[in-house]
């Protein structure tokens, strides 16, 4: 189906002047769509934005884990998404070890916030999700198990988007993204902090997080049409965000470096 794709926040950690944290919006006809919901999520009220969100009836928000790089916007939400119709699906316990409402309220509760998930102020269903398909109303989003510090899902929602952060690079991504109009898929580390790591004995990086050049391989194996890297390391400056792309160009010519308030059309 045809949506709009549009990054609302592209970096992993911290955000930076130029990047929020980890947050897709995908506008397709009535409903919203957001992967992650981190610091990206105030852009859900920007002036040049806003009128595209406002027109969503539903929305729904798929968290890969709940790190609070992709999670820290949920306490932007009952200003953001007040009166809406809203679902927030997340790793539940099967996947995770704790729901995504334990997760959620343990966000929004004492210490941390003081306006717990379940008086958001808004028609909210917290939905765990599970490894393989998860069926909803008119869509489905399928997901698999990620290598990362924490469980963290991949997902992909009907044939449109396929989303794969916070993960190491995986053969089942290739498999989740066949085909897809756009991938999604983190790049952690550039090519020199990639090699840097390989030298070390025991790098704990290489079991959390991907690399350019494995995500570019991966999109040219899934024969995916787009890759939008994401997850940007917030240690590195622009030339160096710039050779990391012509880097994995050379692997996969259809990738780039996702920027905030980038938009694709997905037919
Ligand atoms: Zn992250
Ligand atoms: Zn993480």
């Amino acid at each position: 189906m045809a949506g709009t794709f549009i990054a609302l926040g592209t970096s992993g950690w911290i955000p930076s002047e130029r990047r929020e944290t980890m947050c897709f919006a995908y506008a397709r006809g009535r409903r919203l769509f957001l992967f992650d919901c981190g610091t990206g999520a105030r852009r859900l009220g920007h002036p040049e934005l806003e009128p595209t969100f406002a027109s969503a009836r539903e929305v729904f928000i798929f968290l890969s884990h709940y790190h609070l790089d992709h999670t820290m916007g949920v306490i932007y939400l009952p200003k953001l998404l007040a009166g809406k119709k809203v679902t927030i699906a997340g790793p539940g316990k099967e996947a995770c070890g704790v729901s995504v409402e334990d997760a959620l309220t343990r966000l929004t509760t004492f210490p941390l916030f003081s306006h717990p998930i379940s008086g958001f102020p808004m028609d909210l269903t917290l939905v765990d999700l599970k490894v393989g398909v998860n069926a909803f109303k008119g869509f489905e989003l399928r997901c698999v198990a990620q290598e990362h510090t924490a469980p963290s899902l991949g997902m992909r929602l009907d044939d449109d988007v396929a989303y794969a952060t916070d993960t190491t690079c995986s053969e089942q991504t290739v498999d989740l993204a066949r085909g897809a109009p756009l991938l999604v898929h983190e790049c952690w580390l550039d090519e020199e902090d990639y090699r840097a790591a390989l030298a070390e004995p025991d790098a704990r990086v290489l079991r959390e997080h991907s690399h350019a050049a494995g995500a570019a391989d991966i999109a040219k194996r899934a024969e995916v049409e787009m890759l939008a890297l994401a997850h940007i390391n917030p240690n590195y400056r622009e030339g160096r965000i710039r050779r990391m792309e012509r880097f994995a160009r050379n692997i996969f010519p259809e990738a780039f470096v996702i920027r905030d308030f980038e938009q694709i059309e997905i037919k």
